[in-house]
């Protein structure tokens, strides 16, 4: 898979962006964030769903150095809950579809798993379901954490230094 690229695209198709290769994790976030910031983004006209029906975001992540706009750049416009927030959540104003955020001290970008084309890997973890207040059952299909477990920043970490070693 290492070379591979995913494309990213809005609803109407104006945006695009790419990501090169295999995700750092492939996860399900319930945070109160995810949750309040996916909502603000499907309020947007038109916008199309980021969130699961039962309240989980689900994302995968890339190197920043992995991850960029080929078109419509200029549309995106970046979403923020509060002013001091340090997460933009990337819009695509062509047709409010929700395509990625930016942590602004992280390296990664975590882009919304709805908006990439087929095969997709398979959701790896599901964190922070002490968040989770749907009445839905909770899917099986990946281990299911209260906060954000230890593996979740190994990988980062891995990911980090892969990075700053030039791999
Ligand atoms: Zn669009």
């Amino acid at each position: 898979m290492g070379g591979d690229l995913r494309i990213v695209r809005c609803n109407c198709g104006r945006v695009q962006c790419e990501a090169v290769g295999d995700p750092i994790v492939s996860a399900v976030c319930y945070c109160s964030d995810c949750q309040a910031g996916g909502h603000q983004l499907e309020a947007l006209a038109g916008g199309p769903p980021v969130l699961d029906p039962d309240g989980g975001t689900p994302y995968l992540t890339f190197r920043k150095d992995r991850f960029k706009c080929v078109e419509g750049a200029e549309l995106l416009i970046g979403y923020k809950l509060g002013e001091s927030a340090p997460t933009q959540r990337f819009v695509a104003s062509c047709c409010n579809s929700g395509m990625f955020l930016k942590f602004a001290p992280g390296f990664w970008i975590s882009a919304y798993r709805k908006r990439f084309a087929e095969p997709l890997p398979p959701i790896e973890m599901r964190n922070k379901t002490e968040w989770r207040h749907s009445a839905l059952p909770l899917p099986t299909d990946a281990p299911a954490y209260r906060g954000f477990p230890g593996r979740l920043f190994w990988r980062l970490i891995k990911a980090r230094v892969a990075m700053l070693i030039g791999r």
